[in-house]
């Protein structure tokens, strides 16, 4: 059962969540410190990759770092948010972050003489900038075990239906085997619910992630941007078996090799031509029917979210954001290794900041939380038609029909009533609106 009060609050336990908790609890020993998830096994995307392994990208010399930096605003191409305070702290920080991941006992590969193994990268396939982790549920139980060690309190079972910065930061936590919504009251609210692929019919995203975060967010009065920029890598239907579009036969020869140096989808990179051209044949399942079996593109990582300045700190006071539920660090198009990175980086940044807020004065209690409806037979029917036409309309920078299917989801928000589909749509509606 999670405690009324606590100093943080940290909703989500994957690779961000847990990395807040861990500054949080390392700046200030002793602090209240929950954390909220869906499970108690490893949940979340950061835990899902099928080769067990992820890669993080880290600059180690000024010289990487300026690769790094200009090969982002460049892959950019001028069109998605990009802080470049956030991307310099990115390139500055990784490092330190890295050594924390190694402290902490992650596994990253080794050279036979004990030294990193530095890896390309995707969207930089000549840089050689990422370092590989194998074994994820070993590195879930390297964060696990030493936050249990620091007092930290898990609270597995619960999903955030609300919540709220402000004068009286805090979550409305609904238990997952029924029951009573549960108010618990923070100094600071740390979101860490990762991003919202699951929302999609076709998706290559973990675990235990309803998808709903980025509407919880703006729920709450938080800026957002990029929602749009979503990454999407194709997959065969079924089985979900990664598909390399420059592999496909009827790929045009002169953006075949190029497009092999990256998994997901390019926006506005002339070899997105092999993506779209693959695109132009689906049907409205999502899915394209080739001769070597059928493929869909399934969407995977967020790069969108709700924007946030150089410690993590959302739009709205008392409420962080880090992992994939923040923007602003990557781009449209993100480089191989990035998002890990900015789990650690901006994680670590939402732990200290989280701890000053936690420090501040307790102003009281706010508004009574709002009862939420609840309506299954509603939600299942919403759920499915979003997943649908997301998948159908909301992939690779917006499909033919993308407008109207927009419009279909305003008015359905209009009279929606049930909490999960009320957020789920107000998440896929940003997806939609800023392609
Ligand atoms: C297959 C795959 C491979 C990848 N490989 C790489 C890679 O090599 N390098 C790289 O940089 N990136 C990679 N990514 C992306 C990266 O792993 C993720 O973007 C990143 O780990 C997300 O971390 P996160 O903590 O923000 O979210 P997540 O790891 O998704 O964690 C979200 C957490 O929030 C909880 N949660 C969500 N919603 C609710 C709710 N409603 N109620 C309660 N709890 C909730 C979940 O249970 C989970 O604990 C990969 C992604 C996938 C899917």
């Amino acid at each position: 059962m999670p405690p009324a009060r606590v100093d943080v609050l940290i909703l989500g336990g994957g690779l961000a969540g847990l990395r807040a908790a861990l500054s949080c609890l390392k700046a200030a020993p002793g602090l209240r410190v929950a954390v909220v998830s869906l499970a108690s096994i490893p949940s979340g995307s950061s835990f899902a990759n099928r080769n067990d392994a992820l890669g993080v990208h880290v600059c180690l010399n000024d010289s990487e770092r300026e690769q790094y930096v200009r090969e982002v605003q460049s892959l950019n191409r001028g069109q998605a948010f990009l802080d470049p305070r956030l991307l310099a702290i990115q390139a500055e920080e990784g490092e330190a972050r890295l050594a924390d991941l190694i402290e902490l006992g992650l596994p990253f590969e080794r050279d036979e003489r004990g030294g990193l193994v530095p890896r390309s990268s995707c969207f930089s396939p000549d840089s050689r900038r990422a370092y590989v982790f194998k074994g994820l549920e070993r590195a879930w139980g390297c964060f696990r075990s030493r936050l249990e060690a620091l007092g930290c309190l898990f609270v597995p079972g619960f999903q955030p239906i609300a919540i709220r910065g402000g004068t009286d930061p805090g979550a409305l936590l609904l238990p997952l085997g029924g029951g009573a919504a549960i108010p618990v009251r923070a100094g600071a609210v740390v979101v860490a619910l990762g991003g919202p692929a699951r929302l999609f019919r076709h998706t290559m995203a973990g675990p235990g992630v309803p998808g709903y975060g980025h509407g919880l967010l703006a729920s709450a009065g938080a800026d957002m941007a990029n929602c749009g920029y979503l990454q999407f890598m194709w997959g065969t239907v079924p089985g979900k078996r990664f598909f390399q579009p420059g592999d496909w036969s009827g790929a045009d020869p002169a953006l075949a090799a190029p497009r092999r140096g990256h998994c997901p989808f390019g926006y506005r990179l002339e070899d997105s031509a092999v993506d779209l051209a693959l695109a132009a044949m689906m049907e409205p399942d999502g899915t394209v029917p080739l001769e070597e079996g059928r493929v869909a593109p399934m969407a995977h990582a967020s790069n969108g979210g709700a924007v946030i300045d150089e410690w993590a700190q959302t739009s709205v006071p008392g409420l962080l954001a880090c992992g994939e539920c923040a923007t602003g660090m990557h781009g449209a198009n993100r480089i191989g290794g990035g998002m890990v990175l900015a789990t650690q980086v901006f994680g670590h940044r939402a732990g200290v900041r989280a701890v000053e807020l936690a420090h501040g004065e307790d102003c009281g209690r706010g508004p009574a939380w709002e009862a939420p409806v609840i309506d299954r037979r509603e939600r299942i029917e919403g759920l499915r038609w979003l997943a649908k036409g997301l998948s159908r309309f909301a992939v690779l920078g917006g499909r033919p029909g993308h407008q109207e299917f927009l419009r279909e989801l305003r008015a359905r928000l209009e009279t929606a009533r049930d909490w999960r589909l009320r957020l789920s749509l107000r998440t896929g509606e940003m997806v939609l609106d800023r392609l």
